[in-house]
């Protein structure tokens, strides 16, 4: 069962929607250090990373709505990708210049792809400008955690208590309240900023602005109502009376002002919000939100979901089979009935809808991970150990660094008898996991099997050196 914030087991990984931790050195330090939206929220970066979300569907979703925006802000060359935070509070925030994160939360409450595309926009907006480097020299000269951490909205008291306890408060608090209301003022023109540069870019794509000032308004509107904390988003977004009339101002002058979102994309997004629901929300909840009486994709999709959480397999399957019947082509309900039957314990039952759904998802490395794992768990793995280093060789080439693809990678050459790969394959795997100890040991062994200054030897050699990354 997934449920949030589980973070993924490298031998067993949940594929389909799973979770997983982003602990890479650029995003810890990042973290560290205040960035206009990188913000105080409970989930925020802790010891062990942001526990991130992994699916094939969703991450389709937000590269086909992400992809012309980044065009048009002269961005395309940065392979800026788009991460899925595991949270169900609205938030998108940029932090390393190469990475929006968008928490879950934000698809749950968008009601339409433009809504979301608009806050995409907004979020390339602080990319191109550049506002995360200069925030940063800003808080360079501010130095002290103490105003970072109030300026987080974290309390003067924790940033005491981190910093080691020396630091009385009542000195520091008025020059931290004026470098705050400097800091504060310098992030509200960011955002006025990032507002414009928005608009261009949606302009520029010929798609409204209106999706983002109505999800602007709605988070304003709940915020006044909200009896305990503000909505993580404003606080990281300062959002002052004004911005949303000068953001509609500018908005309406454009000629796309009124177009809609095309009827197949909302499908799409209305599916990624029901997955959602489905596998974060309470059974009940889902219950509420999608009625029996809606026979909608999305429903069905999301009452799937909750009934295969529920452990109900032979009921969660009948209604994944209904789906498939209507979408036949749909590989994410294939994925769905493969992921049930994988984690059911029925791997080799689980092949045949992976299978398929491989070839008809446009980006299949995730569910080819999943594949391979499954072909792997089945009694004939063995007779098929070529097509899974073949899968997982595929699935590399969009993600390097997941330890379960070098897991099910050592498990194939093992079964061919290729020991050397086998021992390379699990040093990567434990590298990848943080396991530097084992990694070590490993490639230790893997460089005795290998030629001296052959490829594999050398990517061995760099994890016994611990060099940041191997390949
Ligand atoms: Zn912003």
């Amino acid at each position: 069962m997934i449920e949030p914030g589980t973070p993924i087991r490298a031998q067993q990984p949940r594929l389909a929607l799973r979770t997983a931790c982003i602990a890479t050195a650029a995003v810890m330090a990042a973290s560290s250090v205040l960035v206009p939206a990188a913000q105080a929220q409970e989930s925020a970066p802790r010891g062990g990373g942001v526990p991130i979300i992994r699916d094939a569907e969703t991450e389709q979703l937000l590269r086909d709505y992400a992809r012309p925006i980044l065009k048009v802000a002269g961005l395309a060359k940065q392979n800026v990708k788009v991460v899925i935070i595991n949270d169900t509070q609205f938030n998108a925030f940029v932090m390393d210049g190469r990475h929006i994160f968008v928490n879950a939360g934000a698809l749950m409450d968008t009601k339409t792809p433009n809504e979301m595309i608009g806050i995409l926009a907004h979020e390339t907006g602080h990319l191109a400008g550049g506002h995360l480097m200069r925030m940063r020299e800003r808080l360079a000269a501010a130095q002290t955690q103490t105003i970072v951490a109030m300026l987080l909205g974290i309390g003067a008291m924790v940033a005491t208590a981190r910093s080691g306890g020396g630091v009385g408060i009542g000195g520091a608090m008025a020059p931290a309240e004026a470098i705050r209301r400097s800091l504060l003022a310098y992030a509200r023109t960011q955002e006025d900023q990032a507002d414009h540069a928005a608009v261009k870019f949606l302009t520029e794509t010929h798609q409204s602005a209106k999706g983002l000032i109505d999800a602007f308004k709605r988070l304003s509107n709940e915020s006044l109502f909200a009896t305990q904390g503000a909505n993580p988003y404003l606080q990281t977004h300062p959002f002052p009376q004004d911005r949303v009339a000068t953001l509609e101002t500018i908005a309406h002058a454009s000629p796309y002002y009124n177009v809609k979102d095309p009827a197949a994309l909302q499908l799409r997004h209305d599916l990624v919000r029901a997955k959602l629901f489905g596998f974060l929300d309470r059974p009940d909840t889902v219950a509420r939100r999608y009625p029996m009486t809606d026979t909608s994709l999305p429903a069905r999709y999301a009452r799937a979901i909750a009934t295969y959480r529920h452990s109900n397999m032979a009921s969660a399957l009948a209604q994944i089979d209904g789906l498939i019947q209507s979408e036949p082509n749909n590989p994410y309900f294939r994925e769905l009935k493969g992921q049930v039957l994988l984690e059911g314990g029925k791997p080799a039952l689980a092949v045949g809808p992976l299978r398929r759904a491989v070839q008809l998802a446009p980006d299949p490395a995730l569910i080819e991970i999943m594949l391979a794992q499954a072909i792997n768990a089945s009694p004939d793995g063995t007779k098929h150990a070529d097509e899974v280093v073949r899968l997982l060789r595929s699935a590399m080439t969009q993600e390097q660094d997941t330890p379960a693809i070098y897991a099910q990678l050592a498990i194939a050459y093992a079964r061919k008898g290729d020991l050397a790969q086998a021992d390379l394959a699990s040093a990567k795997a434990a590298f990848y996991r943080g396991d530097r100890k084992n990694a070590e040991m490993l490639a230790s062994r893997a460089k005795t099997r290998f030629p001296v200054g052959s490829p594999a030897w050398i990517q061995a050699d760099d994890i016994v050196s611990a060099k940041p990354k191997p390949n």
